[in-house]
Formats: C-alpha cells, sequence, structure tokens
C-alpha cells in the first residue's frame, strides 16, 4: 500500500483564504483583525517563527505587532505590557512567544492574557473549556490536526486514536480534541512500556515526541491515518518529522510529510483565532452555512 499524502500547505492555503475573506468583511465594517506578539529575548528560532507569523498577518489583510523585549525584562513589566494590550480595542489576539528566558514564569505571563485575547488556547479558562468541549479558542497545533483530518474526510468518531505525546501544546489538547470528536483514546509518553502494541492499535496516529523517525513501519497499523507533529532537525540540517516517512508511507492509508504537513496548519489556525477573536469583538454572528473556522 502507498498511503495518499495529506498537503498540509495546501489545506493551509484554504484555511487563511477563507481568513483573508472574513478579515476583509471585518475591514469593511471598520474593524480590522489586530495580532500582537510578544517576544523576550534573542532566540533565534523564536525570532524567525514570530516573523513568519507576522507576515502571515499582514498577507491576509490583518494587522500585526511584534513588540521585542529583552531578556532581562523583569515579569512584572511583562505582565504589566500584557495588561496593556488586553484594553487596546485594536488588539484582538495575544500571543507571548514561548519558551520565554528561563527565569520568567511563562504561566504567570499566559495567565495575565485576557482569555478572550487568548488566540493559542493556553490559559488556564480555555484549557478548562477544552475538557468541557467548548473553549474561545483551540490551541493552533492540535486544531490544526482536527482541521486536516476533517478536510480528509477521516472518521474520528468511534476510531481509536493514539496520541505519542503528552505536552501542554500538544499532545494534551489534542488528545481532548480527539475524544471531544467522539475518538477512543489513547495517551503515550516517555514512561509508556511497549510503545509500540500502543501504536499498532491506531486508527488515527499522531505522533508529537519530538524525536527523529521514531515511529517505524512496524509500529502502524496497515490503512492508519498517520499525522507526524515532529519536527527535528537532523545533523546535515535537514527536517524531519518523528514518523520514519518512506517505509510508513507503504503502510499507512494517509499520512503528513514533514516539512509541509502540520507546520502550514498551526500558523493558519493562529490567524483563523485572530479573526474569530475580531468577529467576536464586532459582534459579528457566523453566516448561515458557514463552518466554525475557529
Ligand atoms: P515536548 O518536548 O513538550 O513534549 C514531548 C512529549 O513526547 C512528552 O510528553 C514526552 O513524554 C513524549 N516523548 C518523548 N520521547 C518519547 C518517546 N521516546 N516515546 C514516547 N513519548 C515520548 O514537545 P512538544 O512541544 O509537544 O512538541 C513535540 C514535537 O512537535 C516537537 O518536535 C516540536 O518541534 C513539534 N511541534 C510542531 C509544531 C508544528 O507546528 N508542526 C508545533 C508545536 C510543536
Amino acid at each position: 500500500m502507498t498511503a495518499r499524502i495529506i498537503d498540509g500547505k495546501a489545506i493551509a492555503a484554504g484555511v487563511r483564504a477563507e481568513t483573508a475573506v472574513r478579515a476583509g468583511r471585518l475591514a469593511s465594517a471598520g474593524t480590522v483583525p489586530g495580532l500582537a506578539v510578544v517576544i523576550v529575548g534573542e532566540d533565534a528560532a523564536s525570532r524567525v517563527y514570530v516573523r513568519s507569523k507576522a507576515q502571515a498577518c499582514e498577507a491576509a489583510g490583518m494587522r500585526s505587532w511584534v513588540h521585542a523585549m529583552p531578556a532581562d525584562t523583569p515579569l512584572d513589566r511583562l505582565v504589566a505590557f500584557v495588561h496593556e494590550l488586553n484594553l487596546d480595542p485594536g488588539v484582538h489576539g495575544i500571543l507571548v512567544q514561548l519558551p520565554l528566558p528561563g527565569r520568567l514564569d511563562a504561566r504567570r505571563v499566559i495567565e495575565a492574557i485576557d482569555p478572550a485575547k487568548d488566540v493559542d488556547g493556553f490559559h488556564y479558562q480555555n484549557v478548562g473549556a477544552l475538557v468541557v468541549g467548548d473553549p474561545a479558542f483551540y490551541p493552533c497545533t492540535p486544531w490544526g490536526v482536527m482541521k486536516m483530518l476533517e478536510h480528509e474526510g477521516v472518521a474520528i468518531d468511534g476510531a481509536h486514536a493514539v496520541v505519542v505525546g503528552r505536552s501542554t501544546i500538544v499532545g494534551k489538547p489534542m488528545a481532548l480534541m480527539l475524544l471531544n470528536a467522539g475518538a477512543t483514546v489513547t495517551i503515550c509518553h516517555s514512561r509508556t512500556r511497549d510503545l509500540a502494541a500502543q501504536t499498532r492499535q491506531a486508527d488515527i496516529l499522531v505522533a508529537a515526541a519530538g524525536r527523529a523517525r521514531m515511529i517505524g513501519a512496524d509500529m502502524v497499523k496497515p490503512g492508519a491515518t498517520v499525522i507526524d507533529v515532529g519536527i527535528n532537525r537532523l545533523p546535515d540540517g535537514t527536517l524531519c518529522g518523528d514518523v520514519d516517512y518512506a517505509p510508513v508511507a507503504e503502510v499507512a492509508g494517509c499520512i503528513t510529510p514533514v516539512p509541509g504537513g502540520v507546520g502550514p496548519m498551526t500558523i493558519a489556525m493562529l490567524l483563523a483565532n485572530t479573526v474569530r477573536s475580531a468577529e467576536r469583538a464586532a459582534g459579528f454572528a457566523l453566516a448561515a452555512g458557514e463552518t466554525r473556522i475557529a
């Protein structure tokens, strides 16, 4: 069997196009959706991510601001700045780029964000609401995975989903979204015994461990949907996922590549969340027949 490739770039382009239409409609009514990104310190990878988020906003007809603060910014100053953004009516989404420099308590900063502007979906209020099933915002990466599954017509209700990874930003919310959508969910992590025995049960396998090519073909059920969230840099500088792509593609029913899979969806869902936030602020309801993109 050769798996169908799930084209994350194309699906993300569709989400971004829909987001741009909605941003245009809001702008005509006097509200330009705006995303404020706060970055602290000099981490080179974070700076690249932040720049690409800002460019994507502008390409979708939205405003974006990158607030770069020095690594020695005191926690109180950072929290006060987030409070200022909360009060700014032109800002509909606030994102604090993680990780923060070591001594800063990221949780304190996230909790300072108004949950109605928490487009990353990391505030306790949104995390708690996700458990119940209806947060203001879903975390972008797992929400992007759900959009891919929907786009590909993958049946979630009744399926057995296995998520490898239990982080707060990917694994746990991913498992909750799949559970809320009717899957039977197994969460695996670094302490799981006999990982392969678990992953072989999966109709839908989501790999989010950050371990290069750890999912081999012998760990995948024939015909399974394999979603690779991992992004790992190999010694030669190339990127690869957590899934050993070529052999697994011979077994899986469909599979996401790295790069070009989940990665582009993350930014697309961030834009979608920001537009949704602006729609709420402007009192826009969804039009008839329109699906919830965020
Ligand atoms: P993390 O390090 O916070 O969590 C990794 C999880 O994997 C942990 O729960 C750990 O228990 C588990 N794990 C580690 N080794 C394991 C093993 N050998 N067997 C089973 N489980 C194991 O990472 P994260 O922030 O959740 O990110 C995971 C990966 O996804 C990384 O490669 C990251 O770069 C990538 N990522 C991609 C996107 C995207 O947009 N595509 C977004 C976020 C993260």
